[in-house]
């Protein structure tokens, strides 16, 4: 599938950013596969469902009405109608998201709908398990990493930004734990396909990154 770019990497690694310049420079869908999972987070912490409940949690997962709604200056994520955008970046729907994506239903009951997302002209699809499970076919593949310290130096001056008063120390360790977390779990472990391009972006601007991208895909 050639008009499909899949970018994978730990968070942190400016694949959020550089998916969503790259979609606006080619005009494709973008699939931001991490926003299901807090989506479905957020929906069973509402309904207070217990998050080890794999089959309630699936069939949840199956009958989310979500919806991406273009406005001005970005996007809208609409849950039953209601904008939930601003409540998806909380710590505690970032955790819930990760228990929740460690089940196996859960994944199955979020692949077709992931998948639905490829439509013309084209799609970047930014996740963990994108080139590996979601779009196995997909002709360019790129898992974007960074250190780990480089990962926490970027998120400290983001926090600080929004006037949060955080230690650098704290962060670092919880994107350890996380990173163990998603690379070691039974299901989609984070990992680059073998017919990934890696990229390090520990050193990169995030405009060098979507020219390295760019130039491999000849677009
Ligand atoms: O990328 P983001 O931080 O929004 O993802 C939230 C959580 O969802 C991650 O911690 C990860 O465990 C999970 N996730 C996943 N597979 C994806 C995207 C996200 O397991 N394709």
């Amino acid at each position: 599938v050639s008009n499909l770019i899949t970018i994978d990497g730990p968070s942190g690694s400016g694949k959020g950013t550089v998916c969503h310049i790259l979609a606006k420079k080619l005009k494709w869908h973008l699939l931001d596969s991490g926003a299901l999972y807090r989506i479905l987070a957020f929906a069973a912490l509402k309904k207070q469902l217990p998050l080890n409940d794999s089959a309630a949690l699936a069939s949840l997962a199956l009958t989310l009405d979500v919806s991406f709604v273009s406005n001005g200056s970005g996007v809208d994520t609409l849950l039953s109608g209601e904008n939930i955008g601003d409540k998806l970046r909380t710590e505690v729907v970032g955790q819930a998201a990760s228990e929740v994506a460690s089940i196996e239903q859960v994944r199955a009951a979020l692949l077709a709908r992931q998948q639905a997302f490829l439509q013309a002209p084209g799609l970047i699809a930014d996740g963990r398990d994108m080139g590996t499970v979601v779009f196995p076919d997909a002709s360019v593949k790129i898992f974007l990493d960074a250190s780990a310290e480089e990962r926490a130096k970027r998120r400290f001056n983001q926090l600080q930004d929004k006037g949060f008063n955080v230690s650098i120390a704290q962060i670092l360790s919880e994107i350890k734990e996380r990173d163990y977390r998603d690379r070691n779990r039974a299901v989609a472990p984070l990992r680059p396909a073998d017919d990934a391009f890696v990229i390090d972006s520990t050193s990169l601007t995030i405009d060098e990154v979507v020219e390295q991208i760019l130039n491999l895909t000849a677009l």
